[in-house]
């Protein structure tokens, strides 16, 4: 009798639950399996030096390819993925992956990697990246992960410990998203960053918009004081890469620069010629 009730309490519970929230619940049990099922694989976005044009890195970027909803964005099903746990084993597969692409290239480009907020309060964390970076042979200076203000606040002591345990296996860590989380400042004087992307809407129109302009000065000046170089996210035109570079911003990503691609596509930059013979999804695949 009491359980027949649960069941129907349940029920009644699913019955008003709204699409939205059963969606997550599809998705959530999904996520689950997509690792195992292959589904997902990373597209890289070039990061080049602003002044010369060099090439510098790659930023690794997660798609999921869902057998019928096609491509799923990750802003859509990363915030699940951290919120079921699911992350965990997603983000050791990109870890992984990402290494063991970048290991490939001819030429010692860095590899940009997301780690969530989830990941960096996993106090097995540091171990992982340790353990990727001895089983891909990638040498620790070109792994680059990219954390933005809200992964630390959850824990700052945590996050702070771990941090410095990556840093001293010669990780660099970037602030990513610069400018859209909150007390910036602090965090930036309290945590060891060697690098800040500033994000893609203070770019948008930062040639001809006077109050953006300013505050994308103010960051650049904030990263000469502290020593740390400015990557700017987002750079889609001509006249915003222009005045990136009389700003004398430091490096530059977006799609004026280069769009996300598959490492197959970008040969000359990685000097790598033969495509890659592990990737048995790759006729399937489209650009990102
Ligand atoms: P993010 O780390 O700030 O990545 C930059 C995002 O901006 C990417 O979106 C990229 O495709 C997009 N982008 C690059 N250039 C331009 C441009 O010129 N204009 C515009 N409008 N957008 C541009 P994407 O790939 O959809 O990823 C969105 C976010 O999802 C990422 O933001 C990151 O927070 C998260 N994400 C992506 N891959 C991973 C991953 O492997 N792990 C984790 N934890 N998060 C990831
Ligand atoms: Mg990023
Ligand atoms: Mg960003
Ligand atoms: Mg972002």
């Amino acid at each position: 009798r009491a359980k027949t009730e649960g069941r129907d309490t349940y029920r009644y519970f699913e019955a008003s639950m709204g699409a939205a929230a059963r969606d997550k619940r599809v998705m959530e049990h999904e996520l689950r399996q997509a690792v195992a099922r292959k589904e997902f694989y990373l597209v890289y976005q070039p990061q080049k030096e602003i002044s010369s044009g060099r090439m510098v890195g790659f930023e690794a970027l997660i798609r999921w390819r869902h057998p019928t909803r096609g491509d799923v964005p990750p802003t859509i099903f990363i915030p699940i993925a951290e919120d079921s746990g699911a992350i965990g084993q997603i983000g050791e597969w990109v870890l992984t992956a990402a290494c063991e692409e970048a290991a490939r290239w001819e030429n010692p480009l860095t590899v940009a990697v997301n780690v969530s907020a989830v990941q960096l309060h996993n106090p097995s964390f540091s171990r992982k990246v340790h353990e990727t970076l001895l089983n891909s042979g990638l040498a620790p200076g070109r792994l680059e992960l990219e954390i933005t203000e809200t992964a630390l606040v959850k824990d700052m002591p945590r996050a702070l410990a771990t941090l410095r345990q990556v840093k001293a296996l010669g990780v660099r860590v970037a602030m990513d998203d610069f400018g859209t989380g909150y007390s910036s400042l602090s965090n930036l004087r309290a945590f060891p960053f060697d690098k800040i992307k500033i994000d893609g809407s203070f770019i948008k129109s930062v040639d001809k918009n006077g109050q953006v302009a300013a505050i994308v000065r103010a960051v650049l000046g904030l990263g000469r004081g502290l020593g740390l170089p400015v990557l700017a996210e987002g750079v889609e035109t001509l006249g915003e890469l222009k005045f990136l570079d009389a700003e004398a911003c430091e490096i530059g990503q977006g799609y004026y620069i280069g769009r996300p691609g598959l490492i197959e596509e970008f040969g000359e930059l990685t000097g790598v010629d033969a495509p890659s013979v592990s990737n048995d999804t790759a006729g399937q695949r489209n650009r990102s």
